[in-house]
């Protein structure tokens, strides 16, 4: 095929967007700009990096992230086997050994002889057949002339991350290990269990604290998902037992009871060598976080391998400046991943794939993609790109977006159920009629 396509950015989105347009026997030239820059939020120069979690979150197929799953298996994603391959144990979620899927990912990505890496920042729209999958970081420069482009109409919400700590540094005395509902299996996560005095002490800490961004940070526009853990403590005393710390499903085998309040802790890597504290995103300073979270039973030693951080986040208003599959009008330029106001890891490989798809089908004259609005992938992108949409906010996969069913059954489980179903079957139908987007894979 000639000529080439430009992808800006090795995350999750741009590196699900190159590999696929390289299967399709499209020359991609990668720009990434890490390690000459690195945003606050990456640590490493590896490709698909996960900068907070490492959770990819439900993989039971009646949720909506276990459809999106199923959806990109269907699609033939890249990114997704090579999480299986790295996943550590996360009861009924995909959760991975971080540095083993990014380093899976760069390889896979440099060894590809279509794709080019070249690692320098973009500071401008490239010319030609592009995606621009900059992240939620995307640099200032390259960021300000996507504004440009799309008419000013971008914006930004604050978001944060969770600290890692040492297993060998967790009181194992203390802490416990058990899935919500499961004792006496083991378990996939260390609960640290607080009685009613600790968690009240903890909760006058954790307020008390100071953060790196007070007061600006109190008016800024949240984003819900990922609330730092100070700021759910704010809205209420308990909100935290019935949130992050809540103890229902565990049993502490020290006292055979359920626990006041728990925090878990989820393995970070395959070998369980570091776990991070689930829930516990914040913006307080390093030296807080150490006083604070050690007071949090079976953490009083812990050893920080990385503390929480916080960022702003940018991203474009999609609905009004973007057409039906993310493209700048009037440019060559297609964005991808969270950029685009979309949110999530999963999420953004799939917006990554479904750019290839989009740029594939323009290099070979095809119809762009229109997916199925009853499946996850197709009404995260409906609703991202319907002008009718206000007040735009990243968005997770979710059924609220779907359209209902004719005659849903009465039980939240079983119309959770006949909503997969049927956007199974719809996606099935609509890829069956166009196995042009799907050639055997070249090179
Ligand atoms: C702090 C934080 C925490 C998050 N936590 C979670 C979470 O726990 N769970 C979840 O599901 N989602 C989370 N998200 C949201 C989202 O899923 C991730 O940001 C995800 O990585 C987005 O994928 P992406 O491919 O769009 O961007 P990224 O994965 O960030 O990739 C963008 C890439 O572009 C590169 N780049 C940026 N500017 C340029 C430039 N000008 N030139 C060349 N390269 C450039 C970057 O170096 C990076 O490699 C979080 C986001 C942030 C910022």
């Amino acid at each position: 095929m000639e000529g080439f396509v430009t992808v800006v950015g090795a995350g999750l989105a741009g590196s699900e967007c190159a590999l696929q347009l390289a299967r399709r026997g499209v020359c991609v030239r990668l720009v990434e700009q890490r390690p000459e820059r690195r945003s606050p939020a990456h640590h490493t120069d590896g490709f698909a990096e996960l900068v907070c979690s490492n959770s990819l979150k439900s993989t039971r197929p009646e949720t909506a992230a276990g459809l999106l799953k199923h959806e990109l298996d269907r699609m033939g994603c890249e990114l997704l086997p090579i999480a299986r391959a790295a996943a550590v144990p996360a009861g009924g979620a995909l959760a991975v050994d971080r540095e083993a899927f990014s380093r899976e990912v760069t390889r896979r990505v440099e060894a590809h002889p279509l794709i080019e890496v070249v690692r320098a920042e973009a500071t401008s729209i490239p010319e030609g057949p592009s995606v621009i999958a900059a992240g939620p970081l995307c640099s200032d420069a390259l960021f300000a002339a996507v504004a440009k482009a799309v008419g000013g109409e971008s914006m930004s919400f604050f978001d944060a991350a969770a600290p890692i700590v040492d297993a060998e540094s967790v009181d194992r005395s203390v802490a416990f290990a058990q899935s919500r509902y499961e004792e006496g299996r083991g378990g996939d996560y260390l609960n640290c269990p607080l009685d009613r005095a600790e968690y009240d002490a903890f909760m006058e800490a954790l307020l008390g604290a100071e953060r790196v961004i007070a007061r600006d940070f109190e008016q800024a526009d949240l984003f819900c998902a990922c609330q730092p853990v100070e700021e759910v403590a704010r809205t209420g005393h308990d909100s935290l037992r019935f949130g992050a710390l809540k103890p229902v499903g565990l049993t502490d085998p020290r006292t055979g009871r359920r626990p006041w309040a728990a925090v878990q802790l989820r393995a970070e890597t395959a070998d369980a060598a570091a776990y991070n504290l689930v829930g516990f995103q914040t913006n307080l300073t390093w030296p807080e976080q150490r006083r604070v979270f050690r007071m949090i039973p079976g953490l009083a030693e812990a050893e920080f391998l990385r503390y929480g951080v916080m960022h702003r986040n940018s991203f474009v208003d999609a609905p009004r400046a973007l057409d039906a599959t993310f493209k700048i009008p009037g440019t060559s330029a297609r964005l991808a991943g969270q950029i685009t106001g979309t949110e999530g890891y999963v999420e953004a490989v799939a917006s990554g794939l479904l750019a290839a798809l989009n740029t594939y089908a323009e290099l070979i004259e095809a119809p762009t993609v229109a997916l199925p609005r009853t499946g996850a992938l197709g009404s995260l992108v409906a609703w991202a790109t319907d002008p009718a949409t206000t007040d735009y906010q990243p968005m997770h996969v979710n059924y609220g977006i779907v359209p209902p069913l004719e005659n849903p059954p009465r039980r939240k489980a079983e119309k959770r159920a006949a909503l997969a179903e049927r956007a199974r079957r719809d996606l099935d139908a609509y890829l069956a009629g166009r196995p042009e987007l799907f050639p055997a894979p070249r090179a």
